[in-house]
């Protein structure tokens, strides 16, 4: 038996591979010719491939490792080397991945068995004994399955009741730090002579590619072998996770990491299991390391979203990529590909993506969607941004979060749009202190864009949401707002709507 480990599977602690020593793995580059994939995110990708290559070989497994550019060739020459070999793949996440991958190995006369993908916690049974037959189509409840995840698996659970009485401490993860405060230094990694050949591949091969090529004398920033993502986990758990819980939604101006793990990028490729990074903070909870609202925010980010996202989008796929409820049909505007705005918050959020393939949460769904939901970029044109902008997106990760969660192109995840005016950045940053836009202003020059285009989204979309979710407050504002205040907020809109195509924004 040959285990085929895919670039997202870089693990050799959990899956078929522990019961073979034979491993096919194929780097294929001819998929990065389609998008503008982040260099840093192609360059973390190859390079822990190659790198997990090396630490099977040291380990004793015989590699067959495979540079091609489509898996169909890699997959015709592992065959015409070893005719009829039988595989076994972890069930890749992706929609149609595994199908595709099957149909390649049989035409060339191979098998292919596919199994469990251990990397995660919860499996596909679970899920849809949960959900039932009945709930396909319908929108599914996260904090439902949250609570069954964690009844289920035991994680911080204490006699059959959450530990610490609570299944959620949100109200305590809202707040933004004081002035003193400084976020831990964020750990980087060393150049060897994989990344630095990579490097050079990358460079030659994807020059239109879209964000910051680093210097190959730069420090690493996202870990690509086991030993610097676990060093990773270990600053995680020591030094972030204490404040990760109080500060997780807040932004300030010139920090990108804050008190976030930064985990993302290695758990997404495997060189890291949900399991293991769940185990260490809830550990991290009963050594007294880290309190019970930064361990269960941080758990719940995993069990709760990241799972959940999975089997969704498995669930309601292929229609969740193409859906587009609210028949947006707006292109992203030129600042999302690095055009100059006087908008703090987007500057800010959209120079971390070029920087360095992230931003963070709050970044992503309440600046980087939220525009884009209210200016009416299309679901697709957003998620294919994310998609080859951040390090740690891949398809099941950024269809479910970007079309149904911040573009609400779908009510899969969500009766109601996350579409907020000004207010909520305001609320949780600094940044409108120091942007030119008037945060107080909806209408006007230097008006905050998002105040306008807030209430612009809620009538344009009324027929849509009015009667949805929790609207009826949102509504019971827009029909106080008479005539001539509908004709101001419209004026400023078109106004945006032209700065913001002409890159004066
Ligand atoms: S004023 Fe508006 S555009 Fe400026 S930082 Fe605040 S929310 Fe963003």
């Amino acid at each position: 038996m040959t285990v085929w480990v895919l670039g997202d599977q870089l693990t050799a602690d959990v899956g078929p591979i522990q019961h073979t020593d034979h491993v096919l793995m194929i780097e294929a580059h001819g998929f990065a010719d389609r998008l503008r994939y982040h260099p840093q995110k192609l360059l973390l990708l190859f390079s822990s491939m190659r790198h997990f290559r090396d630490s099977l070989r040291a380990d004793g497994y015989e590699v067959t490792y495979i540079t091609a550019e489509t898996f169909g060739e890699g997959v015709q020459t592992y065959f015409t080397a070893n005719p009829g070999d039988r595989l076994v793949l972890m069930e890749p996440p992706s929609h149609g991945a595994g199908d595709r991958l099957q149909h390649l190995v049989e035409n060339c006369g191979g098998t292919l068995t596919r199994v469990e993908n251990e990397l995660f916690v919860t499996t596909h049974a679970m899920f849809d004994s949960w959900a039932g037959e009945h709930e396909e189509g319908r929108t599914y409840r996260q904090e439902n399955w949250y609570r069954h995840v964690r009844r289920e698996t035991g994680i911080l659970m204490e006699d059959g009741e959450p530990i610490g009485g609570e299944w959620n401490y949100d109200d305590k993860n809202r707040e933004t730090p004081p002035k003193e405060w400084s976020p831990p230094p964020v750990p980087t990694f060393s150049h060897d002579d994989i990344t630095r050949s990579v490097h050079a591949f990358v460079s030659d091969r994807y020059p239109d590619s879209w964000g910051r090529v680093p210097s190959v004398e730069e420090p690493l920033q996202w870990p690509v072998t086991r030993e610097q993502a676990v060093s990773l986990l270990d600053h995680v758990i020591d030094d972030r996770l204490e404040a990760f819980g109080p500060y997780q939604d807040a932004m300030l101006t010139d920090e990108w990491a804050l008190s976030h793990s930064l985990l993302s990028a290695a758990l997404n490729i495997g060189l890291l299991t949900a399991q293991e990074v769940v185990d260490r903070a809830a550990a991290a909870y009963q050594t007294g390391t880290a309190p019970i609202h930064s361990v269960e925010g941080f758990i719940r980010q995993i069990i709760g979203w990241r799972e959940f996202m999975r089997h969704v989008y498995r669930r309601s796929m292929p229609e969740l990529a193409q859906a587009n409820q609210l028949s947006q049909t707006e292109p992203l505007p030129p600042l999302y590909w690095g055009g100059e705005t006087e908008m703090q918050c987007l500057s800010e959020a959209v120079n971390h993506v070029y920087d360095r393939g992230y931003a963070h949460h709050i970044e992503r769904l309440m600046v980087l969607s939220n525009f884009a939901l209210m200016y009416g970029v299309t679901p697709q044109a957003l998620n294919e941004w994310f998609h080859l902008g951040f390090v740690d997106a891949y398809h099941w990760v950024t269809t479910p979060n970007v079309i149904g969660m911040g573009s609400f192109g779908s009510d899969v995840l969500s009766s109601k749009p996350y579409a907020s005016s000004g207010n909520y950045i305001n609320k949780m940053s600094d940044h409108c202190k120091s942007c030119p836009y008037a945060i107080s202003k909806t209408t006007g020059e230097n008006a905050c864009p998002f105040n306008a285009l807030y209430w612009d989204f809620l009538k344009t979309n009324e027929e849509t949401l009015r009667g949805t979710g929790r609207m009826g407050l949102m509504y019971a504002h827009v029909d106080k707002k008479d005539d001539t205040e509908w004709a101001a907020i419209r004026s400023r809109v078109d106004e945006i709507r032209s700065l913001a195509q002409e890159g004066e924004l």
